[in-house]
Formats: C-alpha cells, sequence, structure tokens
C-alpha cells in the first residue's frame, strides 16, 4: 500500500513527541526536521516540502502550543491539518452540466491507466444512478478501442465507437450526438496517450476540446512515477487546462509525492484516486481522509461508505440474530467473509481502521488473500453436515478436510478453534446484552 514509508517515519516523529508534557522549541524544531526528511524521501517536490515544514513551524512554536498540557497532540492535529491543506483542503467534485450531458474528457500519458480510469468511472457514475456512454477516441493505442468495449460490456455501460479509421475528433463529435440523442447525462471521452508529450497530442486534445467543449478534463497520472507524474500534470495543465487530476496505482508501493505535491504545483485538485487493476476500484478523492490514512490514523469514513454500498443489509440483520442465538454455522462464516472480500483487498480495509496499520507493521501480519482462500478452501472440503454441526468434526475428519482443501491438520485444527471461540464469545456476549442490552456489570 502506498504512503507506508512514509506513515511509518512519522508516526515515530510523533511518538516521541506525544509522550511530552511540555515540548520545547528545540523539540519542535528536531521533530520537523524529521518531517522534512520523511517528506523528501517520499519523493514529495523540494519546494512544497520547504513551505509545508516552515508553515507547520510556525504554527507549532506558538504559545498556545507550548503552554497547552498535550503540545504533541496539537502538533499532530496541525500536521494532519497542514497535510489535508496541502492536498486540496476538501472533496473536489465532478461539475455538472446544467444542460445536456456533462462531458467529461479524460487524458495522460500511455499506461497511466486512462482506459481502465475511464471505464471505472463509468462504474462509479452509474452506481449513483447516472447513465453514462463511454467513447472510445483512443485510435492509435493498439486495442485500446476493444479494450474500453471489453470493460464497458462488463459493466453494461454503452461504448461508442467508429473504429480506428475515424479521427479522434469526429469520433468525440459524434459521440456527443450520440450521448444527446440517447439521452446520457455523462460522456467519458477516453483519447489518445503518448509515451512522451508532444505536440501533435497536444493539438488533437485541444481539437477535441474545441469540439465538445468539456465540462471536466481529467488527466490520469501514474502515482508510481513520483515527481514525474507531477511535471507531466504541470505540463498538462499549461498547454490544456485541466480541472482535475486521477491519481492511480495508489495500490502500488509507490511513496506517496505526487499525491502530495500535485495540488500545490499545479493548482489543480486530485478529483479521483484509483488503488487497484478491479473496476470498482476508485474512489472520489477526499483530502481529510487521505491525510488520516497517511498519518496511520485509518479512515473509518470510507470504510463505512464502502460497508454500505456493497453490504446487502438484509443478510447483516439475519447474520447479527444467528450470532445473537449463537447459530452462527460455517455456512454463515462462508457467508461473511464474501461480505468482507466485497470492500475489496484486506490489507486496504485494514489501513481504513485506525492504529491497525500500524499494528499490521509491528506485528508482521500477513493479511493476504491468499489466507482467505485458504480458509476458504477448509471450509469447502467441509460436508454439508459438517458445517451445520461443527462439534461433529472429529480427528479422523480433520484429517480428511485437510486432505481435501490441499492444507494441513494443523491449519484446519486452527481454523475450528477459533470458529469455536468465536462462537463461544458470541454466545457470551448476547447472554450478557439480553435482549433489552447489558445485565449485570458493566463490560
Ligand atoms: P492507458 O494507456 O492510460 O489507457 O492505460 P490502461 O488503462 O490500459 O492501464 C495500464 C495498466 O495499468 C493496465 O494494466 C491497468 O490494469 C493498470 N492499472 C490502471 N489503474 C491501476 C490501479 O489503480 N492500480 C493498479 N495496480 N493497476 C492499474
Amino acid at each position: 500500500m502506498a504512503f507506508e514509508g512514509l506513515t511509518g517515519r512519522l508516526q515515530n516523529v510523533f511518538s516521541k513527541l506525544r509522550g511530552k508534557g511540555k515540548v520545547s522549541e528545540d523539540d519542535v524544531n528536531e521533530a520537523m526536521r524529521e518531517v522534512r526528511l520523511a517528506l523528501l524521501e517520499a519523493d514529495v517536490n523540494f519546494k512544497v516540502v520547504k513551505e509545508f515544514v516552515a508553515k507547520v513551524k510556525e504554527k507549532s512554536i506558538g504559545k498556545e502550543v507550548m503552554d497547552s498540557f498535550t503540545p504533541g497532540m496539537i502538533i499532530i492535529d496541525i500536521v494532519n491539518k497542514e497535510l489535508t491543506e496541502l492536498m486540496g483542503g476538501s472533496q473536489a467534485k465532478l461539475a455538472k452540466a446544467n444542460k445536456g450531458p456533462t462531458v467529461i474528457m479524460m487524458v495522460g500519458l500511455q499506461g497511466a491507466g486512462k482506459t481502465t480510469t475511464s471505464a471505472k468511472l463509468a462504474k462509479l457514475l452509474q452506481k449513483q444512478n447516472s447513465r453514462p456512454l463511454l467513447v472510445a477516441a483512443d485510435i492509435y493505442r493498439p486495442a485500446a478501442i476493444k479494450q474500453l468495449e471489453v470493460l464497458g460490456e462488463q459493466i453494461k455501460v454503452p461504448v461508442f465507437s467508429l473504429g480506428d479509421k475515424v479521427s479522434p475528433v469526429e469520433i468525440a463529435k459524434q459521440g456527443l450526438q450520440h450521448a444527446k440523442d440517447n439521452g446520457n447525462d455523462y460522456l467519458i471521452v477516453d483519447t489518445a496517450g503518448r509515451l512522451h508529450i508532444d505536440e501533435e497530442l497536444m493539438e488533437e486534445l485541444r481539437q477535441i476540446h474545441t469540439e465538445v467543449n468539456p465540462d471536466e478534463v481529467l488527466l490520469v497520472v501514474d502515482a508510481m512515477t513520483g515527481q514525474d507524474a507531477v511535471n507531466v500534470a504541470d505540463n498538462f495543465n499549461t498547454q490544456l487546462t485541466l480541472t482535475g487530476v486521477v491519481l492511480t496505482k495508489l495500490d502500488g508501493d509507490t511513496r506517496g509525492g505526487a499525491a502530495l505535491s500535485v495540488k500545490a504545483v499545479t493548482g489543480c485538485p486530485i478529483k479521483f484516486a484509483a488503488l487497484g487493476e478491479k473496476i470498482d476500484a476508485l474512489e472520489p478523492f477526499h483530502p481529510e481522509r487521505m491525510a488520516s490514512r497517511i498519518l496511520g490514523m485509518g479512515d473509518m469514513l470510507s470504510l463505512i461508505e464502502k460497508a454500505q454500498s456493497n453490504i446487502d443489509v438484509e443478510k447483516a440483520k439475519e447474520m447479527e440474530r444467528k450470532m445473537r442465538n449463537a447459530e452462527f454455522t460455517f455456512d454463515d462464516f462462508l457467508e461473511q467473509m464474501d461480505q468482507v472480500k466485497k470492500l475489496g483487498p484486506l490489507d486496504q480495509i485494514m489501513d481504513m481502521i485506525p492504529g491497525m496499520g500500524k499494528m499490521k507493521q509491528a506485528k508482521d501480519i500477513k493479511v493476504d488473500d491468499k489466507q482467505m482462500g485458504r480458509i476458504e478452501a477448509i471450509v469447502f472440503s467441509m460436508t454439508k453436515q459438517e458445517k451445520q454441526h461443527p462439534e461433529m468434526i472429529d480427528h479422523k475428519r480433520r484429517k480428511r478436510i485437510a486432505t481435501g482443501s490441499g492444507t494441513n491438520i494443523a491449519e484446519v485444527n486452527r481454523l475450528i478453534k477459533q470458529f469455536d471461540e468465536m462462537r463461544r464469545m458470541m454466545k457470551q456476549f448476547s447472554d450478557m446484552m439480553g435482549p433489552k442490552g447489558p445485565k449485570g456489570k458493566a463490560m
């Protein structure tokens, strides 16, 4: 996951500050020196780092902070607020046309993730009950049109294409007309990219721009390329006037510099972040939530939103009832795992829970999806009866399950033990809570 190095270093700085009842100017200077190094190492633009550190320092050395009982905490809060400001302050929302379809032009270098992001954005809009139309205007990259068509089919969003023999300007123009004729409220134009910025590319993009008069020009940049991503953004912005940036590949081990520099250097807000290759791995960018993730403070809001849009409420209620009555079986367990998987890769979910990211690093906990696969394989190897009545799984059955699932008996034992403990805890908890809330001693 992105920012891991930065998060670790900042947390070290803060743990030194947090414990102090009094903070001297020297302490602040020392902490800021470390913050500066951490940011530079994360590939944040050096001018941005300089200004950032100066601002935080100025606010931290004030009398109010120095005299407070929890100066460390106040400084952390200052850093949090400044990081949020650095990334734009608050969420920059997508523009909406007053009349007719909202036209979004996607631009960027080849390989940045433009085509994938176009489809992801269409999916996101569709989830909000919009009717987007994708336009395949990248006629140069072999297979770009096909790629968009396949993605469109997958998410059931129409793709407008005229093949690769018609000019992109004409495709965009006819695409817009098609959207108007068919009542599409968003038009997402996937334009061509190049390996490097060149005049010919810019000219073509300008012509498309003139033809469709977009409400949004979103530049897709690969966060893994660090400072280069920022330079590309700066360059595109001077030639085309961008309305926003989409940062892709934030799931990789990018050091995060692009996310922290792009707004400050170009003035363009980051509107979306892509955190994976899957079609639903695109999120609106919230600076305050990203700052919180960078500082290792989690992001419960995003997690709750993910849960709300992915989890079946009726099923969750039924599950809760079963837990209360200790009727929870291995079948329910599988179902619950399925629901969790819908939220995204496990290590990303862990990072959203406050404190979890740090614990994961300290204990070197591996929360990969492969592990989940092994657990599933064990449950799949149980018979129907065994899943419903786990207490019947004796040693002989455990051996059979281990062989059937390609795991070993120790793993099977561990899972069954954990499951038993979970059931017992649920039972105790529900007895204690009773039907009308807590009984007896407070917990
Ligand atoms: P384009 O040339 O800009 O249209 O780039 P593509 O959309 O074809 O994407 C290039 C590659 O990057 C593909 O293999 C995508 O699957 C991958 N990709 C795009 N976005 C992400 C992302 O957020 N995370 C990861 N890990 N890969 C991505």
